[in-house]
C-alpha cells in the first residue's frame, strides 16, 4: 500500500515528468475513483490547463492547476503513477489518462478501485476537513510527543492514525517499533520520553532511508524488518524467529525477543 515514501517519490516523478505541460484533454475510464467531482466537472476543470506544482500531505498528491485549483490524488492500497508516450502495452488499470499537447500521457493507475481523486480548493483546507495531523516529515519532536501522549491506544495504531501523524501506514509502522524495540500493542501514552525520542528518531530514518531507496523493498536495507516481514523469519538483529501479530484489525511483523517493551 502507498505510505509516505511512496507517495513522495510518485510526487518526485510527477514533477520530474509533467509540470509546465498543457493538458489537452483528460481520460476518465472508471468514475468509481472519483469523489465529490463528476467525470465533466473534472474534464471540463483540468481541459486546456497545466500542473504548476506539487505537494504531498501523507499519503495524498496534490497538484496545482493554473486555475488554482488543486487535482488530489490518493491511491488506495495499489496505485502509481505513470508517464509515458506511446506504449503497446495496454494496462486496464489506468483509470484517468491525462493527454498532454507535448504527445505525453500521465496516467492514474489503480488496480483495486479503492483510491480517490477529487478537486481541492486548497491544501490547508483539505488537511483540516479530512482531520489530517503533520505530515511525518514534517513534525517536530515536540509536537509528536504531545501527539503520542494524548493517545490510549496502541501504539501501532497511534502512529497509523492519519489524523494524529500523516503518512505512515502498516509496514512502516511495523518497521519503526520494530528499529526502536518497542511492542505493537503498547499503550502510547505508556512509553516514556527516552523511548518516545528513540521512536521520533527512527521514524524520520526510516522515512529517509525509503525514500532514498525509491520505496523499493527490494533496495532496503537486510537489517531492516522490511526485508523480512514473514512468520518464522530469522530477525535481522537476534536471530530470534520474526512474528505474525494482529493489532487493531490490520496483520503485521514483529520480533517478540527484541520488542518486548
Ligand atoms: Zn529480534
Amino acid at each position: 500500500m502507498p505510505e509516505l515514501p511512496d507517495v513522495e517519490i510518485y510526487k518526485r516523478y510527477m514533477d520530474s515528468k509533467s509540470l509546465k505541460h498543457k493538458i489537452k484533454s483528460t481520460e476518465i475510464k472508471e468514475t468509481k475513483v472519483l469523489e465529490g467531482v463528476s467525470k465533466k466537472k473534472l474534464q471540463d476543470l483540468i481541459k486546456d490547463k497545466s500542473f504548476q506544482k506539487t505537494k504531498r500531505i501523507g499519503k495524498n498528491l496534490l497538484a496545482m492547476l493554473d486555475n488554482n485549483l488543486w487535482l488530489r490524488l490518493h491511491f488506495g492500497m495499489t496505485g502509481y503513477l505513470e508517464y509515458y508516450k506511446e506504449t503497446n502495452e495496454e494496462n486496464s488499470h489506468r483509470r484517468i489518462i491525462f493527454n498532454f499537447e507535448n504527445g505525453y500521457h500521465l496516467a492514474y493507475v489503480n488496480t483495486r478501485l479503492l483510491g480517490k481523486v477529487s478537486i481541492v480548493k486548497n491544501p490547508d483546507d483539505f488537511a483540516k476537513n479530512n482531520d489530517l495531523g503533520i505530515d511525518a516529515m514534517d513534525i517536530k519532536f515536540e509536537e509528536f510527543k504531545k501527539r503520542i501522549q494524548e493517545r490510549k491506544g496502541a501504539i501501532k495504531s497511534t502512529l497509523m492514525n492519519q489524523e494524529v501523524i500523516a503518512g505512515i501506514g502498516n509496514i512502516y509502522a511495523d518497521e519503526i517499533l520494530y528499529q526502536s524495540n518497542i511492542h505493537p500493542k503498547t499503550t502510547a501514552n505508556k512509553i516514556n520520553e527516552d523511548k518516545l525520542k528513540t521512536m521520533f528518531n527512527k521514524m524520520k530514518d526510516v522515512i529517509n532511508t525509503a525514500i532514498e531507496k525509491e520505496a523499493d523493498p527490494n533496495k532496503m536495507p537486510r537489517s531492516y524488518l522490511l526485508t523480512h516481514r514473514k512468520e518464522n523469519e530469522k530477525c535481522p538483529k537476534c536471530k530470534g524467529n520474526v512474528k505474525k501479530i494482529k493489532v487493531s484489525g490490520r496483520n503485521g511483523y514483529y520480533c517478540p525477543s527484541c520488542q518486548k517493551g
